[in-house]
């Protein structure tokens, strides 16, 4: 294992950061994985999922079992580590300019698509190599076009170059009230459907685009552009595999979880030739592909607190209650519900509720009439 820390942008006089970066298996002789967890600086359910997957691969690489390259950034996010209000952790957006840390990340593909005009031929390999070295490439190129450079335009490269060649990139993320649950392009289904499996997804979630280019998007649009464009003369294979995991919600920080959970990522890994060893028989999925714009999400009707009916994880059915919101002052009760069957896979982890505020998301089979464009809850 070679540790690393990268210094950050110093963000102020007297302020420094660093990100730490542990390499597992060499560059180069096999596939490469990138991890990274907490990218939202208060969802540690993947932090502590790393944490017990990094004492496996110590073990197999004391035995020499690793074929591949794994990198991980055990917490990706120091910025928003220290952002804290009335007590609360706040990890979501960066408090200064009001962005998500899960947003904005560059997309190469047009420059992609440009850079190997002319380069491609007719052996798959050769042309992930070369598409590979181009994005590597183009993502330090990118750095200099971000101009000034802020520290959390920084972060957000510096973790980029990390992945950007990578052939899994698995971003850990968690709900607030939630089952096991995943996002992922529809051009990655049903390649990820072992991954899928493997650790228990109870509601895997896919679209080619789902609003402003989030961390795992950076690295699959590219294949998925590049193969549109040409596809149909040379064979381009979709080699990069990005997900976002949501590891149920953000209080389930427990051993009971992430044991099992890293577990289940070593046994992908295995599955996926970067570990060697028999990974076992694949357990039996919990559930199919659902397309995320068949996500109904139900809003506040007024203000008040909400009291939920319905577990998390639960399947519900179309006009079943859900819970309700109750406005102690006007005496009005409102019971809400899904306009589609589906899982119940996220709850918002806060009782007391504003008008048109969020309560929680049921995961329908089919796309829903209009719901295209921005897809995912916030910016
Ligand atoms: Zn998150």
């Amino acid at each position: 294992m070679q540790e690393e820390r990268i210094e950050l942008l110093r963000p102020q006089m007297g302020t420094s950061r660093t990100l730490t970066v542990r390499r597992y298996g060499k560059a180069g002789s096999g596939p490469k994985a990138y991890f990274q967890a907490a990218l939202h600086a208060d969802e540690l359910p993947g932090v502590i999922t790393l944490h017990h997957l990094e004492a496996l691969l110590k073990k197999a690489d004391e035995k020499g079992e690793i074929t591949g390259e794994i990198v991980l950034v055990p917490f990706a996010n120091p910025i928003g580590f220290t952002q804290y209000v009335d007590m609360k952790p706040l990890g979501r957006f960066e408090m200064r300019s009001g962005q998500n840390f899960n947003r904005h990340y560059p997309d190469l593909s047009d420059a992609l698509i440009d850079a190997v005009n002319g380069k491609l031929g007719q052996n798959p390999d050769e042309n992930v190599k070369l598409i590979r070295s181009e994005l590597r490439r183009l993502i330090v190129e990118h750095r200099k076009d971000v101009s000034p450079l802020t520290d959390l335009q920084d972060l957000r490269l510096t973790l980029a170059e990390l992945a950007i060649d990578a052939d899994y990139v698995m971003d850990l993320h968690c709900d607030w009230e939630a089952p096991m649950h995943l996002y992922i392009s529809d051009h990655n289904w049903p390649d990820a459907a072992d991954l899928s499996a493997q650790i228990g997804s109870e509601c895997s979630l896919i679209a080619e685009i789902s609003g402003d280019n989030p961390f795992d998007e950076a690295f699959s649009r590219p294949w998925v552009e590049l193969r549109r464009a040409y596809g149909d003369k040379f064979p381009i294979p979709m080699a990069t595999l990005a997900t976002t995991i949501e590891l149920r919600g953000d209080r389930d920080v427990y051993d009971e979880y992430a044991i099992p959970d890293a577990a289940n990522m070593f046994k992908f890994l295995q599955r996926r030739g970067l570990i060697s060893g028999d990974p076992g028989p694949l357990p039996e999925a919990k559930c199919d592909a659902t397309p995320l714009s068949g996500v109904d999400r139900v809003m506040a009707p007024h203000g008040g607190m909400v009291v939920f009916a319905a577990q998390a994880g639960a399947k519900v059915k179309a006009g079943q209650e859900l819970g309700y919101v109750l406005d102690c002052e006007t005496g009005e009760k409102t019971v809400f519900s899904s306009s589609v069957d589906g899982v119940l896979y996220s709850r918002i982890g806060t009782r007391l509720i504003v008008p048109g505020g969020y309560l929680c998301s049921v995961a329908g089979d089919k796309p829903i009439a209009g719901r295209e464009g921005q897809l995912l809850l916030s910016k």
